[in-house]
């Protein structure tokens, strides 16, 4: 039987962030200097993480997402790439990763049944890709991404849109589409990086981005989004690629969400704007059975906020939405 919360929306998808660690220092994510990194301990163990994925799949999650952090900055990643995969029940496995560390795995999770990567990538310009992740990486960015077109998996590139920082970059991205069979994916900037400064209002709103798409390609068409799709999708004829813009911000998707996620900490997020409704590490090492876990996770899934604003508005330190989004994985 699948999972359904309390507002009748199916429950199919966990994504999961192995790491608060991170090699790059994207400014919209994670403050420069000063960050805690959690200590290992205060990680979920790859068996932790086993347990949990075993137990959702047998109740019908049949998606996973491993992001952090940087994924590939966490020791033996492929080990715990390998066990999901073979776990009964889970028919997808995807990654978010920056793809700084990722080309030497390629070949294996291509055997292994990867079923996509999301690229971060938010510019094409190496100086402003300096700029923006305060490394100077961009080459090894572009190597993971012609390996990963070269052995066939599907890739999406996420690119974060940001006033004065690359709106230069939105076409140079979708132009990639016209010869690869790639989704170029511009998403709004969220309050999530770990600075504690919040806004109310935002420049590049997804309605922003389309229009700007549209001036330039006045041909640009509505395709169909996959069920339960975060982007709204649009093509430019004749391309081979496709463009999708996610309303991270205006929150317009929350109607279909069918997504969980568990942080670095190890606390459960039945929304992307709460501040964790359950802590599965506390949980998990308490000494509970499986039964008993999954009914905690179901209450949790019974009392899910309807949306976005509602869950920011019930988040218990009655603060808006600010930590680094290193720790929840996007
Ligand atoms: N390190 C991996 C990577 O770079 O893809 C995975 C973690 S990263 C936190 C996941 C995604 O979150 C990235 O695509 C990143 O651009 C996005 N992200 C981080 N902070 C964001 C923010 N404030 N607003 C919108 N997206 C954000």
């Amino acid at each position: 039987m699948p999972l359904f919360d309390n507002h009748n929306r199916p429950i199919n998808y966990l994504r999961l962030a192995v790491t608060d660690r991170c090699n790059l220092r994207c400014f919209y994510c994670m403050p420069e200097e000063g960050i805690h990194y959690l200590p290992k301990k205060e990680l979920l163990t790859y068996e932790e993480i086993i347990r949990l994925v075993r137990l959702l799949a047998v109740h019908g999650v049949s998606k996973i997402r491993l992001t952090g952090g940087e994924p590939f900055v966490r020791a033996d990643l492929m080990d715990l790439i390998r066990n999901i995969t073979d776990l009964p029940g889970i028919k997808e496995l995807h990654l978010t990763t920056n793809g700084i560390l990722t080309a030497p795995h390629i070949p294996e999770l291509k055997k292994l049944g990867l079923a996509s990567v999301n690229l971060s990538l938010d510019t094409l310009d190496r100086e402003r890709f300096k700029l923006i992740t305060r490394r100077d990486e961009a080459e090894r960015v572009k190597e993971t991404y012609d390996l990963l077109l070269k052995h066939g998996i599907p890739v999406k590139i996420n690119a974060v849109v940001m006033e004065g920082k690359n709106i230069e970059d939105i076409i140079s991205l979708v132009e990639l589409t016209r010869t690869q069979p790639v989704s170029v994916r511009f998403i709004e900037e969220m309050p999530f990086n770990g600075e504690g400064s919040h806004y109310t209002s935002l420049a590049w709103t997804y309605k922003k981005i389309i229009d700007h798409i549209r001036l330039h390609y006045p041909a640009l068409e509505k395709i169909t989004d996959p069920e339960n799709s975060t982007a709204y999708h649009y093509r430019i004829p004749g391309y081979k690629g496709n463009i999708g813009i996610i309303a991270a911000f205006s929150r317009t998707f929350c109607g279909t969400c069918n997504r969980i996620r568990i942080t670095a900490q190890g606390e459960l997020k039945t929304c992307l704007y709460d501040d964790g409704v359950l802590n599965m590490k506390h949980l998990l090492r308490s000494g509970v059975s499986d039964a008993e876990l999954m009914n905690e996770l179901l209450k949790a899934f019974a009392h899910r906020a309807k949306d976005g604003f509602e869950a920011e508005q019930k988040r218990k330190n009655h603060q808006p939405a600010h930590e680094s989004m290193s720790t929840i994985g996007g």
